[in-house]
Formats: structure tokens, C-alpha cells, sequence
């Protein structure tokens, strides 16, 4: 042991992950506070994730965030999970303790809420379109900001009894897409977590003309940034919110998690623009 202070060392582990911009968000907040440290991309397989998670500590990692498709698997590899976590059924977020144990946390829902919670929700239906990986944090936030019924309209109708059963606080209908429009009758807030209008993928096309009149449409994806669903919202002067707010969002929560200091959220504009935003 040299005795000098180590740089504070943290990553991103997916596979694959060479489209993660987690990198550019905490180098940013790193840079910003001063402090020695980097983050960085780790490509690991499903079949390496139990090697590289027990790994973590006799590298001197703070910890790591997981994406896909590893979300679900890395729960069962941490020795302790948040209360948060396991509601949720999923980590995104790991950190080394110092006993070189890991606790899994899940910053996701932080992340959806955030820009939710004066929203008035409480009581009000929200449409849910999918049923995936995302939807899973996306349900619990719902829960924790007291809404109402929550219409989940998935293809796989099995998958979203699944998810929703994680949450049985919250009251559930399942909707076909064959049924959208009784689904987005008077919603307050519709969210968009399909992989549905991303690069790559088929549009989503729907019609936002049955939602409330103050509804609010938040669409996760952010690859593109400005989705059809936002730009169908802001035409009719709905409240939009892009997926570079949950994913800033997360990080950010992540950050203190692994740095133990607050990323400076001041400059959120310039981190928009460096994503493309
Ligand atoms: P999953 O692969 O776990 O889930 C995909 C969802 O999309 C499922 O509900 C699936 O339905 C649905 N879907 C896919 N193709 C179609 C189709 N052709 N028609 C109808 N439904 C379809 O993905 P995730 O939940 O991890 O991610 C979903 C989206 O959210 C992605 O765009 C991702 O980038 C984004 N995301 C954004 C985050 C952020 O921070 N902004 C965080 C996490 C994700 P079915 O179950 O029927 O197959």
C-alpha cells in the first residue's frame, strides 16, 4: 500500500454498452466537484456478470451501475438490497461497501419521479404503455405518487399481470393495444415505455385526443429525444416530458450513491445539449 489516496472509481456494466452516455453524465459531475475519479463502460456478458460482480471490490471500484439486459440477474448477486430495490424486482445501481459486500439499489424510480411530484396525481388514471424492464421501476413510482387506476397496455398481456403484481398497491387494468383508446380516456399522465419510437424500432402511433385536457405525456425514450408521441403532445399544448429526464435523473441519485457528493444539477441544460438535447 503506497498509501495515496485512491481516484474514486466507478462504471456502467452492460452488454452491450458502447451506446451507455452514463460516462459523459458523471465525468461531467466529476469534473464539476473536483474530484479525482472516473467512470467508465464495462462490457460483461450474462455468463461473466457473477465473475465481475465479485470482482468489483479487489478492484477498488465504489460500485457500478447495471443495464441491460442484466437489471433482474445482478438482484440476486448482491448480499443486501434496498427496500426499494426489492419492490422493485431490479437493480440498476451497485455499491461496494466496505466490507466489499454490494448493496443493490434501484435509482430508476427516483429518476421517473422526480419530475413528477407536483404533478397532482394522486387519485388520477395513468396509461402505461409497456410492461418491460422500465415499467417494472415505472410502477412503483405510480404507487409512491398516489396514482390512481394505472391502464397497462402491453402485447404480452401475461407480462404485464406479472409486473403489476409486484405492486399490489396500486389498482391495475390490463389493455390490449386493440383497446388503446378506452385506455387513454381522461389519463392525467400517459408514459411511453415501449421500446416503440426508438431508433431502429416500428413508430408508436397514437392518438393523444381522449386525454385529459392538463395530461401530462412522458415518453422514455431518448434515442431520438424529440419522439413523435412529445411532438403530437406539444402541438396540442399537453406538458411533455423527454427521457432525458429519467436518465439524468438516475444518474444523478447514482452519483451520490457512488461519489458521495451531490452532482452539481445547476448546469442541467449544458448536459442536455452534450446528450443532444
Ligand atoms: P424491454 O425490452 O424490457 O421492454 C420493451 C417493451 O416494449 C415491452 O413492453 C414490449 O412489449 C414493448 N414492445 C417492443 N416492441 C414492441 C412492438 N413492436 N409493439 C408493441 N410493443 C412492443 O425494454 P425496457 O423496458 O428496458 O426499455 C423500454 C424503452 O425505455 C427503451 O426505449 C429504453 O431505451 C427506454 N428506457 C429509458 C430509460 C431512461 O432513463 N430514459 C431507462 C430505461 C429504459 P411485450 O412485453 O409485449 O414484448
Amino acid at each position: 500500500m503506497s498509501g495515496r489516496p485512491q481516484p474514486a472509481l466507478a462504471g456502467v456494466i452492460g452488454w452491450p454498452i458502447t451506446h451507455s452516455r452514463s460516462p459523459y453524465l458523471h465525468r461531467h459531475w466529476l469534473e464539476r466537484a473536483g474530484l479525482d475519479g472516473d467512470y467508465v463502460r464495462l462490457p460483461v456478458s450474462p455468463e461473466q456478470l457473477p465473475a465481475a460482480l465479485a470482482g468489483l471490490a479487489a478492484l477498488g471500484m465504489r460500485g457500478v451501475n447495471v443495464t441491460v439486459p442484466h437489471k433482474v440477474t445482478a438482484l440476486a448477486l448482491c448480499q443486501q438490497l434496498t427496500p426499494l430495490a426489492t419492490r422493485v424486482g431490479a437493480v440498476n445501481t451497485i455499491v461496494v461497501q466496505p466490507d466489499g459486500t454490494l448493496l443493490g439499489h434501484n435509482t430508476d424510480v427516483a429518476g421517473f419521479s422526480a419530475p413528477l411530484r407536483d404533478a397532482g396525481l394522486a387519485g388520477r388514471p395513468v396509461t402505461l404503455l409497456g410492461a418491460g424492464g422500465a415499467a417494472r421501476a415505472i410502477l412503483v413510482a405510480l404507487a409512491d405518487l398516489g396514482a390512481g387506476e394505472v391502464r397497462l397496455v402491453n402485447r404480452d398481456q401475461a407480462r404485464s399481470a406479472m409486473v403489476a403484481a409486484a405492486v399490489p398497491e396500486l389498482t391495475f387494468t390490463a389493455y390490449g393495444w386493440a383497446e388503446l383508446e378506452s385506455a387513454l380516456q381522461d389519463a392525467a399522465l400517459v408514459v411511453n415505455a415501449t421500446s416503440l419510437g426508438m431508433t431502429g424500432q416500428p413508430p408508436l402511433d397514437i392518438a393523444l385526443d381522449r386525454v385529459a385536457a392538463d395530461c401530462i405525456v412522458n415518453d422514455i425514450v431518448y434515442a431520438p429525444l424529440e419522439t413523435a408521441l412529445l411532438r403530437q403532445a406539444r402541438a396540442r399544448g399537453l406538458r411533455t416530458i423527454d427521457g432525458l429526464e429519467m436518465l439524468i435523473g438516475q444518474a444523478a441519485e447514482a452519483f451520490c450513491l457512488f461519489f458521495d457528493a451531490m452532482p452539481d444539477r445547476t448546469d442541467d441544460a449544458v448536459l442536455r445539449r452534450g446528450l443532444g438535447g
